[in-house]
């Protein structure tokens, strides 16, 4: 019998585990999955609150993410998951509105009545339009300003855009844009009703059940362990140790794959394609308290002045005595890492937020936090400008053996744990026909 074929994943994101979870159900594959970080998940990673796990950056699925929800299934996990019903508002001139329903947009008093009919007229029509194509080289700043007018920009879309996109918002494809409505708008049950999935135990209970599955099919899995090369020999280089590999796949971020490869003349294009893909970070502060704030479970800040771009109180998905009785809350927002806002010391930043959440809730009372902790990730959203359908990098690299799968190759679609899921089936199976190119290519596969 031949030998197995070493195969390295690096990333225990939910991409990489995923795509070890594929391929160590072949026994032709010997995996070993590092992973830099001293915990699994990634992005969606969670931390102990009140007795339970919680993830450092807000999650929920919806009920089109039809990948990750089979997988689920699969793992045996199914009664973990909860379906609960979303509510969503606009914090705008000084108060909360509410914003779910076509109700509520035409009650929506800071956008002008005319601005919220062509509003409500353009999310019909993005709703139904099936094809993005025509988007791709148009930004959302551009047709929905025609489409929704000035009004409506103001008081709705472009704090959107600013809030997930920083400097950037100009610049997004309504392509993106056109995949957030299109599918928000149609995660909805019979009734009309949005429904968020969570786990009970939080998105941890699938790291944990990938965890402990791959490693039932034998997978070596090394956390604390990052990849500073990989090199045109099948040769990568982990903490230091240089180890051989018939197939490598990366699933961190596109300039850090750059970042790895050996200074060749042949590999810079490639390089440079990967560097061209450029990403803001994130910063999460959760807190728990024993104060209700608020009647919604996602608020958008779209106060001209807000310094962060979303309130969520997860209490209002999952009941608080699954916390120990607190309340949890989220603030949350995406920042350029070279920011000024970004490099802020922890307690002047948290001094900030919670000042700026006394605005949105005068009674909030910051004596009554049981805890508080700030996350921050450097790499946490792609931009998606008009010329991203260009730069998608392939799954393949110039380099023998080597892939490539993260989200920088999600589009038009909002990247997520769902499609990470997608993608860590879909290389897995590209994985295995250059392993075996006897097997079929995975566009053949249904
Ligand atoms: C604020 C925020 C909110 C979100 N909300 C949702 C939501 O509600 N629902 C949802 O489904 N998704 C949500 N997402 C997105 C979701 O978390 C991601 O799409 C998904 O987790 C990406 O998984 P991944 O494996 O592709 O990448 P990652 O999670 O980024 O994993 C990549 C891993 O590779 C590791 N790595 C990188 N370089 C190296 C190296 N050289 N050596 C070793 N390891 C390395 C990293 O440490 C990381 O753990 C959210 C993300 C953010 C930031």
């Amino acid at each position: 019998m031949s030998q197995p074929k070493k195969i390295l994943i690096v990333g225990g994101g939910f991409t990489g585990l995923t795509a070890a979870l594929r391929l160590a159900a072949d026994a032709q594959c010997a995996v070993t999955l590092v992973e830099s970080s001293p915990q699994l998940g990634g992005l969606a990673a969670g931390f102990p609150l009140g007795g339970t796990s919680l993830e450092k950056t807000y999650h929920h699925l919806f009920l089109t993410d039809t990948s990750i929800l089979n997988l689920v299934q699969e793992l045996g996990l199914a009664e973990k998951l909860i379906w609960c019903d979303s509510s969503v508002g606009i914090f705008r001139n000084g108060r909360v509105h509410a914003f779910k329903t076509p109700l509520d947009l035409l009650r929506f008093s800071p956008c002008s009545f005319v601005g919220r009919l062509r509003t409500g007229l353009a999310a019909l029509y993005l709703k139904h339009q099936k094809n993005w194509r025509g988007f791709a080289s148009v930004t959302a700043h551009d047709w929905m300003t025609r489409a929704c007018g000035a009004s409506a920009m103001a008081s709705i879309w472009t704090p959107l855009l600013k809030g997930k996109f920083d400097r950037h918002a100009q610049h997004v494809s309504m392509a993106w844009f056109w995949a957030r409505i299109h599918i928000r708008a149609n995660s909805r049950s019979g009734g009309g009703q949005e429904k968020l999935g969570y786990f009970r135990g939080g998105f941890n209970v699938i790291t944990t059940a990938l965890e402990q599955e791959i490693r039932r099919r034998g997978v070596t899995i090394q956390t604390s362990a990052a990849v500073t090369a990989i090199n045109a020999d099948r040769t990568a280089v982990i903490n230091g140790e240089t180890v051989a590999f018939d197939a490598c796949l990366f699933t961190g971020p596109s300039p850090a794959m750059a970042r790895l490869l050996p200074a060749q003349e042949s590999l810079r294009d490639y390089a440079r394609q990967l560097q061209s893909i450029e990403y803001l970070g994130a910063i999460c502060l959760v807190f728990a308290s024993d104060q209700p704030l608020g009647d919604f479970y996602w608020v958008n800040v779209n106060e001209p002045d807000a310094p962060f771009l979303v309130f969520i109180n997860h209490t209002r998905l999952v009941d608080p005595s699954v916390y120990g009785g607190k309340y949890v809350y989220y603030i949350g927002a995406y920042l350029a890492p070279e920011g000024e806002l970004y490099n802020l010391p922890d307690t002047a930043l948290i001094e900030r937020w919670l000042g700026y959440l006394k605005k949105m809730f005068p009674e909030f009372d910051a004596r009554r936090l049981a805890e508080k902790h700030l996350f921050r990730f450097r790499a946490a959203q792609h931009i998606v400008d008009t010329r991203y359908a260009g730069k998608i990098p392939d799954y393949r690299t110039p380099l023998p053996g080597v892939f490539l799968a993260n989200f920088s190759q999600i589009f038009p679609e909002d990247r997520g744990t769902n499609f990470a899921v997608k993608e860590g089936e879909k290389i897995a199976a590209l994985i295995q026909q250059h392993l075996d190119p006897a097997r079929p290519h995975p566009a053949a596969l249904p």
